[in-house]
């Protein structure tokens, strides 16, 4: 259980300091679910977070493993999204920043229907630049998924990312650390104290690069953290501190 203390009050930090929010999606702003797509977002969370943005002056973005088509669906689309590990980036009014899908995904998309077909409950997420295989909903494939997924990597060499009960497979060379470096480097976030806020091991990178710019990182949940510097139980706590 993590011993990091609770984080400053959001009204102190903004009336003292001009803070940009860097916000993970899954199991920071909404509940883990069984499925990639079943999540529930809370009615009030998208005027909630406009409403936040605005005191913020649009210093808000979502860096997620997600991708941005997914966060647009969801409804996020009014936001600064880095969707799939930064290796997407989207800007309100100015558009899509992504890399070309890379070569050998089709195929691992392929290789994961293939295994999702012979497994009830396992569910393939495909991506513009990755594909995740879920499998929380029958966690005994999990060894026999990071497995396959294990193999595809090193025959592709594409990056092999564990998540919170999935894997996927994604162009190399985004993290939640170069995504939050390059929105740092943009208006209006340059300059700003960057708080990352998120729940994963894929997180912590995040809190290392805001650490590094005056900021620090809030790690959410029971999982421990190396680089955050304090701590939220759960959703709920992640929602009351942003004063949702
Ligand atoms: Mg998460």
């Amino acid at each position: 259980m993590p011993s990091l203390p609770p984080p400053p009050r959001l009204q102190e930090l903004t009336s003292t300091h001009r803070i940009a929010l860097f916000l993970d999606c899954d199991g920071t702003l909404i509940e883990l679910a069984p499925g990639p797509d079943e999540v529930h977002l809370p009615g009030y969370l998208p005027a909630g977070l406009a409403a936040l943005s605005r005191t913020l002056e649009g210093r808000l973005a979502i860096v997620s493993g997600r991708s941005v088509d997914w966060l647009h669906a969801a409804g996020f689309g009014a936001h600064v999204l880095a969707g799939t590990h930064g290796t997407e980036l989207w800007w309100p009014g100015i558009g899509l920043d992504r890399a070309a899908r890379p070569a050998g995904l089709d195929e691992v998309d392929a290789a994961f229907h293939t295994f999702a077909a012979e497994r009830p409950g396992v569910i393939v997420e495909r991506k513009a630049l990755a594909a995740g295989l879920h499998f929380r909903k029958v966690p005994a494939q999990g060894d026999a998924a990071l497995t396959l997924a294990g193999k595809l990597a090193r025959l592709t060499g594409l990056e092999l990312q564990p998540g919170k009960m999935m894997v996927e497979l994604r162009a190399p060379g985004g993290s939640k650390g170069t995504a939050a470096s390059a929105l740092m480097a943009r208006h209006p976030f340059t300059g700003a104290m960057p708080v990352f806020v998120g729940d994963d091991i894929t997180d912590e990178e995040g809190f290392v690069a805001v650490a590094r710019a005056g900021g620090f990182g809030i790690a959410v949940g029971e999982r421990d953290s190396a680089a955050a510097s304090y701590h939220l139980p759960d959703v709920a706590a992640v929602h009351r501190w942003l004063m949702l």
